[in-house]
C-alpha cells in the first residue's frame, strides 16, 4: 500500500513505457516528505482501455489504500497527488500524443489495522522443495523446515 490504478492506457503501450512510468511514480511517492513510503511499497497496476474511440485521450491515476495517519494532512495528500500528476503529465506529453486530459485522485484511505499483508517466499524449501508457509521466518507447512539455507 498504497496502490495506484492507471486507467485509460492504450492496450498496445510498450512494456518499457509501463515499467518506466511505474518506476517514476514509485520514486515520486518516495520523495514526498512526511509520507515515509518506500518506492517498493507502492503498487502500480494498469487497466487498459478496450474502447478504441477516444483511446488514450484521458489518463487517470486512482490512488487507493493510503494508510490514514495523523501527519497525512490535506496538504501532504495534495503534495502526493501533485507528485503523481506530474509523472502522469510528463508521460502523457512524451508518449501519448492524443492525450488531452490527465487526472489524479485519492479514492480511498484505510486504517493500517484494516490491511492484511503476507509476503510470500520466493525460495523453495530446501528440505521438501515446496513453497509451504508464508515468510522466511515461519517453518514450512509441509515439512517443518525453515526455508532458509543451512548455516544462516
Ligand atoms: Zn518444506
Amino acid at each position: 500500500m498504497p496502490l495506484l490504478t492507471i486507467l485509460g492506457m492504450p492496450p498496445k503501450t510498450s512494456q518499457e513505457d509501463l515499467v518506466n512510468l511505474t518506476k517514476r511514480i514509485q520514486a515520486a511517492v518516495e520523495k514526498v516528505p512526511i509520507l515515509g513510503i518506500r518506492a517498493d511499497a507502492v503498487s502500480v497496476f494498469y487497466q487498459p482501455d478496450l474502447q478504441k474511440e477516444g483511446l488514450g485521450e484521458e489518463l487517470i491515476a486512482r490512488i487507493d489504500g493510503l494508510f490514514i495517519k495523523p501527519e497525512r494532512t490535506a496538504e501532504v495528500i495534495a503534495e502526493l497527488r501533485a507528485a503523481i500528476q506530474d509523472c502522469m503529465l510528463t508521460y502523457a506529453c512524451k508518449s501519448v500524443p492524443q492525450c488531452t486530459y490527465v487526472e489524479t485522485f485519492v479514492a480511498s484511505m484505510v486504517k493500517p489495522e484494516d490491511c492484511t499483508v503476507n509476503r510470500l517466499r520466493t525460495e523453495f524449501c530446501p528440505k521438501c522443495q515446496g513453497r509451504g508457509g508464508w515468510g522466511s521466518d515461519t517453518p514450512c507447512d509441509a515439512c517443518g523446515g525453515t526455508g532458509r539455507k543451512s548455516g544462516k
